[in-house]
């Protein structure tokens, strides 16, 4: 399909997926390579804000995911120990009036679903499964990359070329960035249950949070309310990459005390007897840079802790800046892509620094966690939710 205008992307998770939509809305065609032979269902519960649902919705996604997303009525914040409220966010109908657009709870497999249907409608992407990027040569011209799939390899060549690799881009180390992500001695455990099996309380359209000593826990339902996505966040030193490893029941009940966790809360981790664990890496927040035609998106990018709920969110905004910019600047993909690396820049290290922030303010023990909840208290949920108006009310325009 090579042509003087088409742009490979190597990686259809969501920033891949939705890079691929605003390039061909820019006029680009598209070659997506993806390793992985199938698409969907892998992965757990992904909160998608107002900043990220307003580029869906333009895209012609929104009305596709609407089914299956759960708008919640708002975020609970309670103490582990005492199993109190400690503040109520309100989000529901108040938060897309004030940002213009839903807060939602999806399953990760119907948000990428929905945008690989989305793909395949289009007449100028091309989407190839079980296709590996292997190599990439940058040259006066452009790129070529080697793929390889299970006839072997074959070789492409480009204008330009997007890594949308994930957190371990390969594009990313040839780039140059020879530099690991960084372990943040937390792991996350998740697992998800059909919420026929859960109590009301667990199955209603509210995230909540429960803060602990060196652990917290977050579930909200996700799939049109049928299924409940449940992650449990500790201290940690296992530091395996990937997202999928098994892990067993009881040794995450070992973060989860009887003395330091409330009834409710200790009931739900006892439900699911195995849960899938990952541990939480970052990199730092001093910003990437492509090189020559060839850029990074979304995790592959800036990689981050899920404390903020943003990880999806930053790719798929980073999809609209790129976008735009490369529509603008469609003589010369090079010159597009460092425009969106620094229109990018200072966003996504904010977003970084405050999701490393919450690790720390979530995990207090003491006369620390004592004195946040005093604050979070008194500050309550609506000051609460205005104190992310820079995040949620961002436009790509
Ligand atoms: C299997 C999986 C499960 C996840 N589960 C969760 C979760 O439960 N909760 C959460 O908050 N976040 C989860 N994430 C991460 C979350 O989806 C991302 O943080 C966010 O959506 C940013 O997406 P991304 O497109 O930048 O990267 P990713 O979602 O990581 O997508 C990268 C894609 O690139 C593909 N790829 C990698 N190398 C190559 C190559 N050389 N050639 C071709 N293709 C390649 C991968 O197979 C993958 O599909 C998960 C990611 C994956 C891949």
């Amino acid at each position: 399909m090579a042509s003087s205008r088409t742009i490979l992307i190597a990686g259809a998770g969501i920033g891949g997926l939705t890079s691929a939509l605003t390039l061909a809305g820019a006029g680009y065609r598209v070659l997506i390579a993806e390793q992985a032979a199938a698409l969907g269902d892998a992965g757990a519960g992904i909160q998608l804000s107002p900043n990220a649902t307003r580029i869906l919705q333009t895209l012609g996604i929104a009305e596709r995911l609407a089914p299956s997303a759960v708008v919640p009525e708002g975020l609970s914040i309670r103490s582990a120990r005492s199993g109190a409220e400690i503040a109520f966010m309100p989000i529901g109908q108040a938060m897309a009036f004030r940002y213009g657009a839903p807060y939602w709870m999806l399953h990760r497999g119907d948000l990428q679903t929905a945008l690989a249907d989305a793909v395949a409608e289009h007449p100028d992407i091309v989407l190839k499964l079980a296709t590996r990027v292997e190599d990439f040569a940058i040259h006066s011209n452009g790129v070529t990359a080697q793929l390889r799939d299970d006839r072997g390899i074959s070789e492409e060549r480009v204008p330009a070329m997007i890594g949308a690799d994930g957190i371990w881009s390969a594009i990313r180390l040839q780039l140059g960035d020879r530099s690991k992500p960084i372990f943040r001695h937390r792991t996350a455990w998740r697992a998800m249950l059909p919420a026929a099996a859960l109590p009301d309380e667990a199955r209603r359209p509210v995230t909540r949070l429960w803060l602990g000593r060196n652990a917290h826990l977050v579930h909200y339902p996700v799939r049109g309310g049928r299924l409940v996505n449940i992650v449990a966040i500790v201290r940690d030193r296992w530091d395996a990459p990937g997202w999928s490893a098994t892990a067993a029941r009881d040794e995450l009940l070992r973060h989860f005390s009887r003395e330091r966790w409330a009834k409710a809360a200790r009931d739900l981790l006892e439900l699911p007897e195995t849960w899938i664990k990952w541990a939480l890496f970052d990199r730092s927040d001093l910003g990437f840079r492509g090189h020559g035609p060839v850029t990074l998106v979304g995790d592959a990018a800036h990689p981050m802790l899920p404390f903020l709920a943003q990880g999806a969110a930053m790719a798929i905004e980073d999809a609209a800046i790129l976008g735009a910019c490369l529509a603008q600047d469609s003589a010369d993909p090079e010159q597009g892509m460092r425009r969106y690396e620094s229109m990018r820049r200072a966003r996504v290290r904010r977003v970084q620094q405050e999701a490393r922030a919450n690790s720390r303010v979530y995990h207090l023990a003491g006369l620390s966690a004592v004195a946040r909840n005093v604050a979070m208290r008194s500050m309550g949920g609506e000051r609460l939710r205005a104190r992310y108006d820079w995040l949620y009310d961002w436009r790509p325009d």
